[in-house]
């Protein structure tokens, strides 16, 4: 398997071998001048370079890692989550929707023995607490740099603008309560400090617990 591009077109595409005439606008040449300016007809289609595979490859992982985002996103309402477990929850996702596998591994493992008592326990509610604090300071600062781009704080424009990994649109997903549901105030900054993290570090429920293990299982 190989990456081919097509300078007629400007196509990339892979393909076990190189092809006659472009899949995407089946031209087999394309007419160039040499250096002397004499017009000339060569192939279409040609291998990619190496410059060009590794900014093919870089976009096919952004766009991977964005699809996994957001499954765990939707996948979060299977999860017997307290409010603010859920909003923990968005929040660490969001904070690692991009780092290598192998990092986030590192710190959700510190954070599984949280149920268990003793030594174990305490770390585990020490680097919860740390990591929690950082992620929701972030998360805040992101929001806060996403309005500013956006020239607006409406958060639900905010949203609009920005793509469906953004920590606005992460923040639309924060749940709301009654009187701002009747009021349809949008989601703002203070729904992210009324997260009570000290609530997720000392009492995570079975729920928050098992949706922690299950995302560092599906970690490569
Ligand atoms: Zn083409």
């Amino acid at each position: 398997m190989g990456l081919f591009a097509c300078n007629a077109c400007r196509y990339f595409f892979e393909a076990d071998a190189l092809p006659d005439t472009c899949p995407n606008c089946h031209l087999d040449s394309v007419l160039g001048s040499t250096d002397s300016g004499r017009r000339v007809s060569f192939p279409a289609v040609r291998a990619a370079t190496e410059a060009e595979v590794k900014a093919y490859e870089e976009v096919g992982k952004a766009a991977q890692e964005e699809r996994d985002f957001l499954e765990w996103l939707d996948s979060l309402s299977s999860y017997d989550l307290s409010n603010d477990e859920y909003h923990v929850a968005l929040m660490l996702l969001h904070s690692f929707r991009t780092t290598p596998d192998l990092y986030t591994k590192h710190f959700t493992n510190d954070l599984l023995p949280a149920k268990k008592g003793g030594i174990e326990g305490w770390n585990a509610q020490a680097m919860a607490r740390i990591l929690y604090i950082d992620v929701k300071k972030s998360f805040t600062s992101k929001i806060n740099q996403e309005r500013q781009n956006a020239g607006t704080n409406d958060i639900v424009k905010v949203a609009a603008q920005t793509p469906p990994d953004s920590a606005a649109n992460v923040l639309r997903r924060f749940r709301q309560n009654e009187i701002t549901k009747i009021f349809r105030d949008p989601q703002n900054l203070g729904d992210i400090r009324r997260v009570d993290l000290e609530k997720v570090v000392l009492e995570p429920s079975d729920g928050y617990l098992r949706f922690l293990t299950e995302w560092y299982n599906s970690m490569a």
